[in-house]
């Protein structure tokens, strides 16, 4: 056996011009001194690709927190693009409804009977009035809004104008007012009364409106003069058609203005009061005719609701 105690390893350092120094270190130093390197380079070798891993994950995260924040702005952007078409299409329902009762209105000045507001969703959905008020997507919403206003459109074009135009004229043609321009009073009244030149009763079919001899007399309504002339009843008297089965007569003038066949407007001079024929005193006898009958005129007199605004 072989004594290993002098075993030694010497690093001899050359230096110019001296001695060389020498570095003696025993085997076991050096056994030290390698595994010390080999350890370190381990551990920073673990730290090193930990570190490199960690980094990775980190790139990672914060490309996913990117796409994260991308899409929940573009959800974002959705949602209120949805919130605004919602809010219109809201509106646009909410201004059909205000629509749908004005032409409810007009279907009542046109006599005829009130629209059905249902949603026009298809009859399926009729069935036991489901769906109604049930609140739609926004695609409903604007798709309903659109068959609405498309069957209003229709039918205000279709069905209201005409009614309504036909309604106009015949308002228009309604006499309106008293046929004098001065302050008077009804000093007999339509119907039975008693026989002012007699005996027993007879029958009125008019007013009597008292004023001064001379004092203008003017058409209740515009239409044609169909009479003119004299009468033992009504002495001197024109008598107007406005159309739908209106008719006015005017009595006891002192003179007539108007020809036969003239047309007149509304609140044309047409004669003068006198006291010709049945007569008592300076005064006009009025009646209206509805489709030939004679009719009470005081419902004539004033002016009905809708031309008093
Ligand atoms: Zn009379």
């Amino acid at each position: 056996m072989r004594r290993r105690v002098s075993e030694r390893y010497t690093i001899l350092i050359a230096r110019t011009g001296k001695e060389p120094r020498a570095l003696s270190f025993r085997p076991v130093v050096v056994l030290l001194v390698a595994l010390t390197f080999v350890g370190w380079a381990g551990v920073t070798g673990y730290f090193y690709a930990r570190a490199a891993a960690l980094r990775n994950t980190e790139a990672r995260l914060a490309q996913l927190s990117e796409q994260a924040r991308e899409l929940s702005l573009q959800l974002s952007r959705e949602q209120s693009r949805n919130d605004a078409l919602a809010g219109e299409a809201a509106t646009m329902l909410k201004q059909l409804d205000q629509l749908e009762s004005q032409i409810d209105r007009l279907r009542e000045r046109a006599g005829l009977p009130k629209l059905k507001v249902t949603p026009t969703r298809g009859e399926k959905t009729g069935g036991d009035g489901q769906g109604g008020g049930v609140p739609l997507n926004t695609e409903d919403m604007l798709k309903l809004t659109a068959e609405r206003l498309k069957a209003l459109t229709g039918n205000l074009s279709s069905k209201i104008e005409p009614a309504l135009e036909q309604t106009l004229a015949r308002e228009a043609a309604r006499p309106v007012g008293y046929p004098l321009r001065v302050k008077t009073y009804i000093a007999s009244g339509f119907g039975t009364r008693h026989n002012p030149f007699g005996r027993g009763y007879e029958f009125h079919d008019g007013v009597d409106l008292p004023a001064w001899y001379g004092t203008p007399i003017y058409a209740t309504a515009p239409g044609k003069v169909i009479e003119t002339g004299w009468s033992n009843i009504y002495g001197y008297h024109v008598k107007i058609d406005h159309g739908f089965g209106y008719r006015t007569l005017y009595g006891h003038m002192s003179k007539i203005l108007v020809k036969r066949g003239q047309t007149v407007k509304h609140g044309q001079v047409i004669g003068k009061v006198g006291s010709t024929g049945r007569s008592t005193g300076p005064h006009v006898h009025y009646s209206v005719f509805v489709w030939g009958k004679a009719v009470n005129p005081v419902s004539f007199l004033e002016a009905p609701a809708y031309a008093k605004r």
